[in-house]
């Protein structure tokens, strides 16, 4: 077992880091880089003053892990920041703002502090759902309060598979931002209240659309709790199979695309490249690189410029190199499609689910009962 400090120690100062990260990228003078970031942390231990820059790149990170893939000593470039936050929770020296989401997820069940009653909005009449089912459906905060057209879509591609999945009618957060910013414990007591509800209903399997959920429920609950008594699947692999196996049998579009890739499924990014390439063609958005919306894990309240400017990177590129902006995170589309509005940025954008179940059934937003 090494020690956070001796993995820091053995930096061979590359750089290689400062180059992926989106928020040393959109800030002047390598202020914000993520060795900086890590190189902080004896300070955090011995409850020692830090500078305002120190303080301030703790927090401007998005954890989307592009500085620890490019790392070549595999320095956990992320977890000592999760672990720095941890830290400085405890010392009460973490930000207002993450103070105030992280409360709101415990509290009112959704970062945002939604109206909890608005959760199954996004269900309507013509939808096929079932009161019991092996399978159940996940929406998550994002796509339940800010992006319904998601889930409806979700549902009507699995219906046309025969699958009439159940809801969760306690349909918790899945504290993503709990476990970004170092909230462990409440995380771990979430997650041991949310797994113990869903397998009181005897499901098999839960289908998430979000990548983020996706991540917490399979690789996340395991660790904070234990393993779970049902699979986690991600809808974007069903929608592949259907695809492969001819349920599924989409036009061909006549425009092009260029995907936002979602950083906590960035090792799957060939499953949005086969469902859309059966449809249209795609142009790259960063070639290999992997860069953030610049959204997540407190950035966006605390930063919001920096976020903002984040969020255009991808928008700048995506008009160079295609018509359309495809993304399959919920959060992705929130975030930049709030920055677009905010700036009166013309945005072309468009989730892939629902692109899909558009391209099968037509418009979504005319599906309602
Ligand atoms: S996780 Fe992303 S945003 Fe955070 S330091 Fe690394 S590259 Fe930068
Ligand atoms: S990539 Fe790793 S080794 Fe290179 S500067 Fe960053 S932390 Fe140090």
């Amino acid at each position: 077992m090494y020690s956070f400090q001796e993995k820091i120690d053995s930096c061979i100062d590359c750089k290689k880091c400062w180059d992926v990260c989106p928020a040393n990228t959109v800030t002047e003078g390598n202020r914000f880089t993520p060795q900086g970031k890590i190189e902080s942390l004896a300070k955090v231990v011995a409850g020692e003053k830090l500078t305002q820059d120190e303080m301030d790149n703790i927090y401007l990170s998005t954890r989307c892990g592009a500085c620890d893939d490019v790392c070549p000593v595999d320095i956990p470039i992320t977890d000592i920041i999760q672990y720095e936050r941890e830290l400085l929770a405890k010392q009460g020296r973490e930000p207002a703002k993450t103070t105030a989401i992280s409360k709101n997820i415990i509290e009112r069940n959704s970062p945002g502090g939604m109206d909890p009653s608005k959760r199954f909005d996004w269900v309507t009449e013509d939808l096929e759902i079932s009161e019991k089912s092996d399978i159940a459906y996940m929406a998550g905060c994002w796509v339940a309060h800010s992006q319904p057209d998601i889930a409806r879509s979700t549902i009507r591609l699995l219906n046309h598979a025969d699958i009439r999945p159940m809801l969760l009618k306690e349909e918790k957060c899945c504290g993503l931002f709990l476990i970004d910013n170092g909230h462990l414990e409440e995380a771990a007591e979430h997650a041991k209240k949310f797994v113990d509800y869903i397998e009181s209903l005897g499901v098999k399997k839960v289908v998430v659309s979000c990548p983020g959920c996706y991540i917490v429920l399979n690789h996340e609950y395991p660790n904070l709790y234990r393993e779970l008594d049902f699979d986690v699947e991600y809808s974007l692999n069903i929608f592949r199979d259907m695809i492969n196996d001819g349920t599924l049998k989409p036009k061909k579009l006549d425009y092009t695309v260029s995907i936002r890739d979602a950083c906590p499924v960035r090792n799957l990014k060939d499953v949005p490249r086969d469902i859309l390439s059966s449809m249209v063609e795609v142009k790259e958005l960063f070639d290999d690189k992997q860069v953030c919306c610049g959204g997540p894990a407190g950035l966006k309240p605390n930063f919001p410029e920096i976020s903002s400017d984040i969020a255009m990177l991808s928008v700048k590129n995506y008009k160079e190199k295609a018509d359309m902006l495809v993304s399959y995170c919920p959060f992705c589309m929130h975030h930049i499609g709030g920055v677009c509005k905010s700036k009166d940025e013309e945005l072309n954008m468009k989730d892939i689910s629902v692109l899909l179940a558009e391209n099968i059934f037509g418009d979504v937003k005319e599906m309602k009962s």
